[in-house]
């Protein structure tokens, strides 16, 4: 077992407990991924594809953004200290997400028993 499959077992139950259960067919999903998380992308996408079938998998990347403490600015964590003002105060602003973000699919007409 891949070391990613546990985090794509953990979005799809996320996701299933959003998505009606019968007469939805998923045809595809978008996945954000902090950069900081540092994960194997490409493998999450295969433990995804895995898991679901053949439907879509678009993986974001999100890249690392610090928040500067002192004048507010928003900028890359690799720019560090603060590309404005200089100050090295600055808080995590993003880079750390693990989501699926957004998830599509087509209502499916459900056979009566
Ligand atoms: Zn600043």
């Amino acid at each position: 077992m891949d070391p990613t499959d546990a985090i794509a077992a953990q979005l799809i139950d996320g996701l299933r407990a959003q998505l009606p259960k019968v007469g939805f067919r998923l045809d595809g999903i978008e996945v954000q991924v902090g950069a900081l998380l540092e994960l194997d992308v490409e493998g999450l996408r295969q433990s995804l594809l895995r898991a679901l079938g053949g439907i879509e998998v678009k993986l974001l990347v999100e890249p690392a953004m610090l928040h500067c403490e002192d004048c507010g600015a928003d900028y890359p964590a690799d720019e560090h200290p603060c590309p404005v003002c200089g100050s090295g105060r600055a808080s995590l602003r993003s880079g750390e997400e693990l989501s699926i973000t957004r998830a599509w699919g087509e209502t499916v007409p459900t056979r009566s028993v």
